[in-house]
This record gives structure tokens, C-alpha cells and sequence, in this order.
């Protein structure tokens, strides 16, 4: 059986080196260079507590499957680092929505607690003297150096034996018999295929349409910047989602990388920093952080979440074109999901079936319904669905 993957990030390798495990040949398209999409533009973050008990119990998975990563691809080391995260609650409405999770949280294993305002700040002190927080959620996370994973998994890959085409986009795919039989490339050639893979990121949806089928993937820009470095402050990685999606945390290095979104941004692919992103996060950040006005600003970066109307991916076969399969519409969290994602769809792609824990990720889901997309201001509205 050939595969042919469209897009060498996180996602496209992953799935490369899993098909090889099962004899599948595999070639990746990569239309810039491996990693050159959001997996060399995030910051890493690995969590088990998640919304939805489906969510929670698959990024429970995800999250042990990235302890292997390094035996999957060949001992290199993705420089993955245990630690906490601190999801801080400044609103009541926002303790109401996440108190009666506890159960599902403890049930699948999600190593997360409901704490009082005290904990937080003791957890992360440089909260004290901002905006006073009602409450928190604590637990267990990791986060991981991207690219020294996509790296990983790149090397391994070639290893693998798998084939690469860098530097040429996939323009569609050719069709015989109402079956996906090869990869219409931008330089004329056609790569013969039985197994299409959608794994083009921020560009999924684009890929989708220009392969005649329609999915409500779309790319939105977040932002990220980088402060020198500076002594251990605290480690845990911080979260808050209202009124705007916000984090920070300080890296191994010493250097705090922080982003806050706008609730304005537009839909698009826009990979372009900018000075407004500067001033925003310094200022909602320092409203909940004082202390980290001393900190200065070295650099920034933009990427994009591929979201879709329910902020979760799709991972499968498309039923209105057989062969074509997608894995992408992360919405935010494709580190964490897609080397599991990959792991599941390798084994369906070989034949050997799907597996429940993609019950919520089939990509055929939106196929009648009215797919409007969620407003990305309000991250809880995401899982009234
Ligand atoms: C600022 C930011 C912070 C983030 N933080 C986290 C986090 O903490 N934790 C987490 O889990 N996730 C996070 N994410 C999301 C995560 O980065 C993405 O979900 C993940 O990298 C997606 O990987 P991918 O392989 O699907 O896509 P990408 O890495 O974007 O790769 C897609 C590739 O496809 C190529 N491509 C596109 N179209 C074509 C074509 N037609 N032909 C050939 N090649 C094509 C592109 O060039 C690209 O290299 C964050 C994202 C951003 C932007």
C-alpha cells in the first residue's frame, strides 16, 4: 500500500514513521521545509485536564504517548519536561463551569484539581499584587522543546525508509473510479497513491477544497513573544481564558514567553507579527502579574490555530472521496493530540480498523449541519455542543 502525506509537521511525520511501523510505504509533501508551519511556531504545551470528558480522556493518552516518543523515534531525545500548569479563574461564572468537572477529571486520570485563590498564588507568587483570582485549576503537564520533536521525528522518518518531496505543494489529488489514486503536484508530476493524508496545517482547508471536499477548517493567527532571561520565578505554565485567551510561563532558560489573543483577530492565514500583539499582552499580563514589568521583550513570532466549530480535530477517512483521509483541524492543540492522532490513523489507514477513542474526531461529522464557527473569544462557548 502507498501513502502519500500532505505537510511535514508534527502531524505528517507522526504519521509517516507510525504507517512505516505497519509496512506502509509513505512519501511526505512538504511545500516549505519540515517543521516550517505551527509545529516550529508553539510553545509546547502538554495537558491531561481538558473541558469535555472525551477531550479530557484522549489528552490523558496523548500525553503518555508523548513519554514514548523518544523509543518511537529511534531514542532522540524531544526534550519533553514534566511540570504543572495553573489555569487561573478570575470570574465566578468560570468556577461554576469547571467545580462539577472534578469527577470526569478524576475518572480518566486527569491529575487536575479545583483550588482555592490562596493556592494559586502560592503556586505562581508572581500573581501577587495583580488581578485577584476566585480560584484555580492545578495539575499535572509537560512541555516539549517542538523542534527537537519534529526534529526527531524527521530523522527518524528518513530512516524509516520514508520519501520526501521539500520545497513543492500538493495542488489536489487525482481521482480513478471515485477513489483517491495519487497527488497532483504544483511542479506537473502526479505521485501515485491509494492513501491521501490531509496533514497541511493552518492550510488543511485549503488543501480540502482544492481536493473537491469541503470541511469548516479555519486557520486564525496567535502570537507569541519572548523576554530575556531571568532567575527562576516560577514554574508552572499559566493559563486564563476570560475575557481574553492569555498565558505565560518561563522556559528552562530562564526567559518568559507569553500571548495574548485578540478577540478582533480575523479568520486567515497570517503568519506576521505584530506591534499590536506587544502591547496587548503587556498590558493584560501585567494587569494579572505586575512584577513582570521589568522583564524586556526580545523577540516574536506568529503562527495559526486550524480550528474547527467545535475545537476538535478530524481524523479519518472522508466518506464523500475514499482514500482521502484527514488529520489536522487542531484548534490549538496538535501538539499534544497528534502523535496519538497519528498512532490511530496509521492503524486505520493499514487496515486494521478505527479505534473508539476517535469517536469525536470523525472528519465526516459536520456533513448537514450548520458548522458556523464558535467565536474564539469565548473558549468555554467552544464545548456547549
Ligand atoms: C502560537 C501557538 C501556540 C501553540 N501552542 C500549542 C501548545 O502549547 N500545545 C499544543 O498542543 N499545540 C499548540 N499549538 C498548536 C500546534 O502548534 C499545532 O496544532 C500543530 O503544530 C499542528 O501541526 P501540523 O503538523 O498539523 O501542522 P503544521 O506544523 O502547520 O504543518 C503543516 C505543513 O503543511 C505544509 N503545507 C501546507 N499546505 C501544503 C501543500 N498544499 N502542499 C505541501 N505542503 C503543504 C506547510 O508548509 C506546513 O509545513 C500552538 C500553535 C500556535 C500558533
Amino acid at each position: 500500500m502507498r501513502s502519500v502525506i500532505v505537510g511535514a509537521g508534527i502531524a505528517g511525520l507522526a504519521l509517516a514513521v507510525e504507517l512505516r511501523r505497519h509496512g506502509v510505504e509513505a512519501t511526505v509533501v512538504e511545500a516549505r521545509y519540515p517543521g516550517a508551519g505551527n509545529s516550529s511556531r508553539n510553545v509546547g504545551r502538554v495537558r491531561r485536564m481538558q473541558l469535555t470528558p472525551d477531550l479530557t480522556e484522549f489528552s490523558c493518552r496523548a500525553s503518555d504517548k508523548w513519554t514514548r516518543v523518544d523509543e518511537i523515534t529511534g531514542g532522540r531525545n524531544p526534550l519533553l519536561y514534566p511540570t504543572r500548569y495553573v489555569w487561573v479563574l478570575y470570574g465566578e461564572d468560570e468556577r461554576e463551569v469547571v467545580e462539577p468537572m472534578q469527577p470526569m477529571w478524576d475518572e480518566h486520570d486527569a491529575r487536575a484539581r479545583v483550588v482555592e485563590p490562596s493556592e494559586v498564588l502560592s503556586a505562581v507568587p508572581v500573581l501577587q499584587g495583580g488581578q485577584r483570582p476566585v480560584g484555580g485549576v492545578i495539575g499535572d503537564a509537560a512541555i516539549v522543546h517542538h523542534d527537537a520533536a519534529v526534529y526527531a521525528y524527521y530523522l527518524f522518518a528518513r530512516e524509516a525508509g520514508v520519501r520526501f518531496e521539500i520545497g513543492v505543494r500538493a495542488t489536489g489529488v487525482e481521482v480513478t473510479g471515485g477513489h483517491v489514486s495519487g497527488v497532483v503536484l504544483a511542479d506537473g508530476r502526479t505521485l501515485p497513491a491509494d492513501a491521501v493524508v490531509n496533514a497541511a496545517g493552518g492550510r488543511s482547508g485549503e488543501f480540502a477544497r482544492a481536493c473537491g471536499v469541503e470541511i469548516p477548517n479555519s486557520p486564525i493567527r496567535r502570537e507569541v513573544l519572548v523576554t530575556e532571561p531571568s532567575k527562576p520565578f516560577m514554574t508552572p505554565a499559566v493559563t486564563f481564558y476570560r475575557p481574553q485567551e492569555g498565558w505565560f510561563n518561563q522556559t528552562l532558560r530562564g526567559e518568559l514567553v507569553a500571548g495574548v489573543v485578540d478577540v478582533d483577530e480575523p479568520f486567515g492565514m497570517n503568519e506576521e507579527s505584530s506591534v499590536k500583539f506587544l502591547g496587548r499582552t503587556a498590558r493584560v499580563v501585567l494587569e494579572k502579574a505586575p512584577r513582570l514589568a521589568e522583564l524586556r521583550v526580545i523577540r516574536q513570532w506568529a503562527g495559526v490555530y486550524d480550528t474547527t466549530p467545535d475545537k476538535r480535530p478530524l481524523v479519518g477517512e472522508h466518506s464523500e472521496l475514499p482514500g482521502l483521509f484527514a488529520l489536522n483541524g487542531w484548534s490549538g492543540r496538535g501538539i499534544l493530540l497528534a502523535p496519538l492522532s497519528a498512532e490511530l490513523l496509521a492503524r486505520e489507514i493499514a487496515g486494521l480498523g478505527r479505534d473508539p477513542l476517535l469517536r469525536s474526531f470523525d472528519p465526516n461529522r459536520f456533513a448537514g449541519r450548520d458548522s458556523t464557527v464558535t467565536a474564539h473569544s469565548d473558549y468555554y462557548s467552544g464545548y456547549a455542543h
